[in-house]
């Protein structure tokens, strides 16, 4: 259904107004993960508002699916959009800031739902020359990090009824230039785990550390010899990370703690390297709390998967987007990024791909997470006219 250069920017741009206005409300009220109340309200107002049925899944879980339908059989494509903001105080000065101190829309999700209610739009006017189904996935709760909306919502039945065979999201995307869109085959992004490590020494007088292994200087080999195991063991073609970030114990100079605790995070970008992490990192905290006798007690929790797009998925999404934007607009990322997004659940289900649309200006350089992060207004036509061509792109590719 390919129709050519900004056939669906120029669809997009009929809804401006109303993209506007659903971003800035949006923006204007953010709330915080698991919180998305007023939220989800105003997601299913827009979609009624559009003709487009929609459903939610439990109290507990704040995420909306709208569904547009068309006459002809074909393949059901989700779109999907994340919903919540961050605990951050909002400093861009936008006529349309946060109303509530301390929350705000910093990593675009404001964004995400106004582009995704704008595709909606363009579907539901265009769907007598459409087939197949367009799914439109408001999820609550991406930066929540461990558990995340995306699996409450695919367990509660979102992918089904009918059916989803593919899958699309985008994220704006502060290092890709305003109007392209950065695309990238295989692992896009990270599998962000989390580890706390207590380590047990013999607590004493700090003048006489021959009495037991001190809890300190095991704590230090630990996070030395979690570096070696990243340097010297692993592959250094295929990235890992291991960050401790915390370190507490002691109380004061002259005495020999009972315990230190430390706190970090490891990221890969190989789900089968992912796999192996827990086990590794177990494995070398054990052995060097071991050689220095002191004992330790690991917790180790999974975050996300690693999110790895589909090539062939990926192939079709690109090629629409190659007719609609031009394919100078079009940019391969060479690198997974380390950080972590929960769109990876959908795509260890159903073949997609997942964007980076681009935010970056010469005056807008902040990267999502910071208090001065705000992508421009052309980002919200863009954003829509790129989940309806890369949605008709999977459709047209799926062979059927
Ligand atoms: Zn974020
Ligand atoms: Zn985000």
């Amino acid at each position: 259904m390919a129709r050519g250069l900004h056939h669906w920017t120029r669809e997009a741009r009929r809804h401006l107004p109303a993209l506007r206005t659903w971003r800035a409300d949006f923006h204007r009220e953010p709330e915080l993960s698991n919180h998305e109340v007023r939220t989800q309200e105003k997601v299913l107002r827009a979609l009624n508002g559009l003709g487009i049925p929609a459903r939610t899944y439990g109290k507990d879980l704040h995420g909306v699916v709208g569904l547009v339908e068309t006459e002809r059989a074909g393949p059901v494509v989700a779109l999907r959009a994340d919903m919540d903001a961050l605990p951050i105080t909002e400093e861009t000065g936008a006529p349309f800031a946060s109303r509530t101190p301390g929350t705000m829309h910093a990593c675009g999700h404001d964004v995400h739902m106004a582009c995704l209610l704008g595709a909606g739009a363009v579907l539901q006017r265009n769907r007598s020359r459409l087939r197949g189904a367009f799914k439109l996935v408001f999820q609550p709760a991406e930066e929540d990090g461990h558990r995340g909306g995306a699996l409450p919502l695919l367990e509660r039945g979102a992918f089904e009824n009918p059916h989803v065979d593919y899958v699309l999201g985008q994220h704006v995307a502060s290092e890709v230039p305003l109007g392209t869109i950065g695309w990238k085959k295989g692992p896009l992004m990270a599998a962000p785990d989390e580890f706390e490590i207590r380590v047990r020494g013999t607590p004493g007088h700090a003048s006489t550390p021959h009495q037991g292994p001190d809890a300190v200087l095991v704590a230090a080999e630990i996070i030395t010899g979690l570096q070696a195991l990243v340097s010297r063991v692993r592959n250094p073609v295929d990235p890992v990370v291991v960050t401790v970030g915390t370190v507490h114990g002691g109380t004061r100079h002259n005495i020999i703690p009972s315990e230190v605790v430390l706190t970090g995070t490891v990221r890969t970008v190989d789900p089968k390297t992912h796999a192996m992490a827990e086990q590794w990192i177990r494995r070398r905290v054990r052995l060097l709390a071991a050689s220095m006798g002191a004992s330790v007690k690991i917790r180790y929790q999974s975050g996300y998967p690693v999110l790895v797009n589909d090539a062939l998925a990926t192939q079709h999404v690109v090629d629409a987007l190659s007719t609609e934007l031009g394919a100078e607009r079009l940019t391969e990322l060479k690198h997974p990024g380390m950080g972590a997004e929960d769109f990876a659940r959908y795509l260890e289900r159903v073949p997609g791909t997942f964007l980076r649309l681009g935010v970056g200006t010469p005056t807008m350089r902040a990267s999502s997470h910071s208090s001065t992060f705000l992508p421009a207004e052309p980002t919200l036509v863009i954003g829509a006219a790129t989940l309806v061509a890369g949605a008709l792109g999977l459709q047209a590719g799926s062979g059927r």
